[in-house]
């Protein structure tokens, strides 16, 4: 069965040697304190003893190396599966990488760009990996990369807006928000006026201070993205320890979608609200043109995919669920397309023993999760 990601990100043809550490820690959430967060949390030195803890006792990571030394025909220790793995990818790294891909069936990626400087450009990472690319545009790296140039109101919104035209010329299928990441979950639509002021007091403040401008801008985007017809993905869900935890349910955007202005955009909770997929989903089945994809949760939970899965069907229908990784390396996508898939068929499997569907209906059910669902979405 074919499989597009809906959520991944884009990788350096550097990441063609990696160590066992980086290796395993692809898919461990501990690294995050190291991997993902732009100011450092604790050093790394004073870190280290402990994240190698966290990976030698996370299941999830246990799992991927046992898989990918299956994979690989060797032993299953990270010293031997690292270097298999570095072997086959110094040799033709696209070619490994397709080989990965073609084991799951992985025909197509949503690539949301992340924040690394300079941009992975699609064209760069399409000379690595051999499938369908498209492009998802970060609106919250335009605001970071405008700020230290524009210092009146006036030409940061002009330009702001420019950056959104531009990612549609250049064939965006979403915008990304991480809102969650900046200042929380709870957005609300101000007036120009107000956006101006807070723009004029807090231009160089911290990016907490700077709410009531970036609402703005994000409900500006939601209005783009309804009027140009693309959609918007929004971060839903913990991830590492620089987000607003405490304004991270994704129920906090029930006002803002709900509400008659924005009630007919297409959006997209990434992450499925992680570790809050119960409410995600249930906020999904309520509201018509909300879907919900299970990344984050597909790579770094997958222990426990089951009941992700299982909280995502038990109100939302199937033709809002989206697969997706989260992954930013080839061996991520595949793990978590590996183990999506399985689960999936079980899933599926006892539901449809149980008379939820025929058996029919539950391989029509994996197909739209795990490909049809984003291809009439995106028109992949
Ligand atoms: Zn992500």
């Amino acid at each position: 069965m074919p499989v597009a990601d809906n959520h991944v990100h884009p990788w350096r043809e550097s990441t063609r040697q990696l160590t066992p550490d980086q290796l395993a820690g692809e898919v461990a959430f501990s690294q995050t304190v190291v991997t993902s967060v732009r100011r450092e949390f604790l050093p790394r030195d004073q870190l280290e003893p402990a994240l190698r803890l966290f990976r030698e006792t996370n299941l999830g990571v246990a799992y991927f190396r046992r898989e990918l030394a299956a994979f690989l025909g060797v032993d299953d220790d990270w010293a031997t599966v690292a270097a298999a793995r570095n072997a086959a990818a110094a040799a033709d790294y696209r070619a490994w990488t397709g080989q990965l891909f073609e084991d799951v069936g992985i025909t197509a990626l949503c690539v949301d760009e992340g924040g690394a400087q300079p941009r992975i450009t699609l064209e760069e990472l399409a000379a690595i990996a051999p499938v369908s690319l498209r492009r998802v545009a970060r609106s919250d790296n335009f605001i970071r990369d405008l700020l230290p140039e524009c210092d009146d109101w006036g030409s940061f919104y002009r330009r702001y807006q420019e950056f959104l035209d531009e990612a549609i010329g250049d064939g965006a299928i979403a915008f990304k928000s991480v809102i969650a990441y900046r200042t929380g979950l709870d957005v609300a639509p101000v007036s120009e006026a107000e956006a101006r002021n807070d723009f004029e007091s807090h231009r160089l403040g911290s990016e907490r201070e700077q709410k009531v401008f970036r609402d703005f801008l994000l409900c500006h985007t939601l209005d783009v993205a309804r009027e140009r017809g693309i959609w918007m993905h929004f971060h839903a869900g913990v991830v590492d320890p620089e987000i607003v935890y405490e304004r991270a349910n994704p129920s906090l955007l029930h006002p803002l979608l709900s509400s008659s202005r924005f009630r007919s955009n297409q959006v997209v909770l990434v992450h499925g609200g992680w570790p809050w997929t119960a409410e995600a989903a249930a906020m999904a089945s309520i509201l018509p043109n909300l879907y919900l994809d299970l990344s984050e949760g597909a790579l770094f939970g997958m222990p426990n995919l089951r009941q992700r899965m299982l909280e995502a069907l038990e109100a939302c229908p199937y033709a809002k669920i989206l697969y997706g990784a989260d992954g930013s390396l080839p061996e991520a996508l595949w793990i978590a397309a590996k183990r999506f898939k399985r689960v999936l068929g079980q899933v599926l499997g006892d539901l449809s023993e149980e008379g939820f569907c025929s058996p029919p209906e539950a391989n029509q059910a994996a197909s739209m999760i795990l490909h049809d669902n984003a291809a009439r979405m995106y028109r992949l």
